[in-house]
C-alpha cells in the first residue's frame, strides 16, 4: 500500500501534539488549520502530572515548565465559612516527578509544539486551510479543504480530526455527540489582584448554592494573573454580562467590595458535557474537543485531549511502521472513549454538583466528606490519584 502522510485537521494543542509525536517517529504529517495563526485566547490552563510526563517524551515538557507556575496545593472552600479541604500533591511525589498542577495558558503549549514541529522537514502546517470533509477507500482518505487559493483536496493514509468542539471531521463521520449542555453560561475573567493575600492557594473551588466560583493562577509578568469563573444564570445578553459594572459586581461580592479590580480579560461561554459515540470511522479518528467536551472544573478537558493525541500517534505508528494489526487502532477508541466517560465526564460533573448543591443536608454531607478525605492520608492520596488523572491513564492502559 502506498504510504501517504497522516492528515490532521486543526492546529489546536491536540492537533499540534499529535503532529509532533508523528513527525518525531518519522511519519509524514500535514496539519490543516482554518485560522491564519495559533489562536491566543485564554482557555485551558492546567496541566496534570501525567500530561507533563507525556510532553517530556516529546522533549517539550521542560520548556513548558519554564513558562508556567507550579501549584502543589489546591483547595475546596465554602463561600461563607472558608476553607473546607486542602489537597497536597506532595503526597503522590512517589508516583510522578511532577507532584503539582502546572498552570500555563494552552496557547503557550501550542506555540512550543509548533516551534518543535519546525525542526521536522516531514511536517507541514498549512494555515488558512479549513477542512471541509473527507471520503475514504481501502487505500487511503481524501480530505477536502478551502484555502486561500480556493477548494482543494489532499490524500492521506489516515485523518485525525482535532478540529475542536464543532469538528467538521466528527460531523462528516456522522457520529452522535452524546450528552448535554448546562443551562447556565460561565463567565471567566482575569485580574492581577493577588488572591494569596486572602489565603487562597493557586487553585481553589468555592462552593455556594447561589454563586460558586473557581479560581486559578496563570503566569503573568513574573507575578501571576488570576482567572475567576462564575455561573451566569438567566437570559441576560452576553454583552450585558460583560459590562464592567456587572463583572466588578461579581468580584466585589466575592472579595473585598472596597477595591476596584483591574480586569484585563473577560469572556462568557456555554459549557457542554458530551462524548462522541464513535472515535473512529475506518481511517478517520477524532481526538480532543472534537471527540469530547466537559466543564472546566477540575481542568480535565485539554489534558484528556493530549492523552488522546499521544495514544493515537503511537498506535498509528505501530500500524504504519511495524505492521501492527488494524485492531490496535480500534483500541484507541476503546481506551480513550471509555476513560473519558468513566473519569473525565464523571469527575467534572461531580465537581460541578459539589460546588452548586442547594440542599443544605446533601451539601453538608458532601463537604464533610471532602474534609474527611483531606484528613485521612490514604483517602487523600487516592483522591489525588483520581483528580490528577493518574487513575484514568492507568485504567486506559488496562483496556485491551
Ligand atoms: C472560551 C473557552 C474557555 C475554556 N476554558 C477552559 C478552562 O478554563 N479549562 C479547561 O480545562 N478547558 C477550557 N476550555 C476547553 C479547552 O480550551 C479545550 O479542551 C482545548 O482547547 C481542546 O483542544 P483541541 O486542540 O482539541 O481543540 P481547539 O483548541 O478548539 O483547537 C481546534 C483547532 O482547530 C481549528 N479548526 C476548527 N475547525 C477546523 C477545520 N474545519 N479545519 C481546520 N482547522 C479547524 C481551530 O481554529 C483550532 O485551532 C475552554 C474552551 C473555551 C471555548
Amino acid at each position: 500500500m502506498a504510504q501517504h502522510p497522516v492528515i490532521i485537521s486543526g492546529a489546536g494543542p491536540v492537533g499540534l501534539v499529535a503532529a509532533l509525536s508523528l513527525a518525531q517517529k518519522g511519519i509524514d504529517v500535514v496539519l490543516l488549520e482554518g485560522e491564519s495563526h495559533i489562536p491566543e485566547d485564554l482557555r485551558a490552563g492546567t496541566f496534570h502530572p501525567p500530561t507533563v510526563e507525556m510532553l517530556d517524551t516529546l522533549g517539550i515538557g521542560e520548556t513548558l515548565r519554564s513558562r508556567a507556575v507550579q501549584v502543589p496545593e489546591w483547595q475546596i472552600r465554602d463561600r461563607k465559612t472558608g476553607l473546607v479541604a486542602q489537597f497536597d500533591l506532595g503526597l503522590i511525589a512517589d508516583l510522578t516527578p511532577y507532584p503539582f498542577r502546572l498552570h500555563v495558558e494552552q496557547h503557550k503549549l501550542s506555540n512550543i509544539a509548533y516551534q518543535a514541529l519546525q525542526q521536522h522537514t516531514n511536517a507541514k502546517v498549512m494555515y488558512r486551510h479549513r477542512c471541509t470533509g473527507y471520503t475514504q477507500d481501502a487505500d487511503g482518505v481524501t480530505v477536502t479543504f478551502d484555502g486561500p487559493d480556493g477548494a482543494g483536496e489532499i490524500r492521506g493514509s489516515y485523518l485525525i480530526g482535532a478540529d475542536g468542539a464543532r469538528s467538521v471531521v466528527r460531523k462528516t463521520m456522522g457520529t452522535e455527540f452524546e450528552g448535554f449542555t448546562w443551562p447556565e453560561r460561565f463567565l471567566v475573567f482575569a485580574t492581577p489582584y493577588d488572591l494569596r493575600q486572602q489565603g487562597y492557594t493557586g487553585n481553589a473551588y468555592i462552593a455556594d448554592p447561589d454563586e460558586w466560583t473557581a479560581i486559578f493562577i496563570q503566569p503573568h509578568d513574573g507575578n501571576g494573573i488570576w482567572r475567576i469563573a462564575f455561573p451566569i444564570k438567566g437570559d441576560a445578553e452576553d454583552a450585558e454580562v460583560l459590562q464592567p459594572e456587572s463583572v466588578q459586581g461579581k468580584i466585589k461580592g466575592f472579595l473585598s467590595p472596597e477595591i476596584d479590580y483591574d480586569i484585563p480579560y473577560k469572556s462568557v461561554y456555554r459549557v457542554h458535557q458530551r462524548v462522541a459515540k464513535n472515535f473512529r470511522d475506518q481511517r478517520v479518528f477524532i481526538a480532543g474537543d472534537a471527540a469530547h467536551v466537559n466543564n472546566p472544573l477540575g481542568g480535565m478537558g485539554l489534558n484528556s485531549g493530549i492523552h488522546d493525541a499521544i495514544n493515537l500517534a503511537d498506535k498509528i505508528a505501530q500500524v504504519m511502521q511495524n505492521g501492527a494489526d488494524d485492531d490496535v487502532l480500534t483500541r484507541y477508541e476503546r481506551q480513550r472513549r471509555t476513560v473519558n466517560v468513566e473519569y473525565v465526564q464523571a469527575i467534572t460533573i461531580r465537581n460541578k454538583r459539589l460546588l452548586e448543591e442547594r440542599d443544605p443536608e446533601v451539601r453538608k454531607e458532601r463537604l464533610d466528606e471532602m474534609r474527611a478525605t483531606a484528613k485521612d492520608k490514604d483517602a487523600h492520596r487516592q483522591f489525588l490519584i483520581n483528580s490528577s488523572m493518574i487513575a484514568s491513564v492507568r485504567r486506559a492502559n488496562e483496556i485491551a
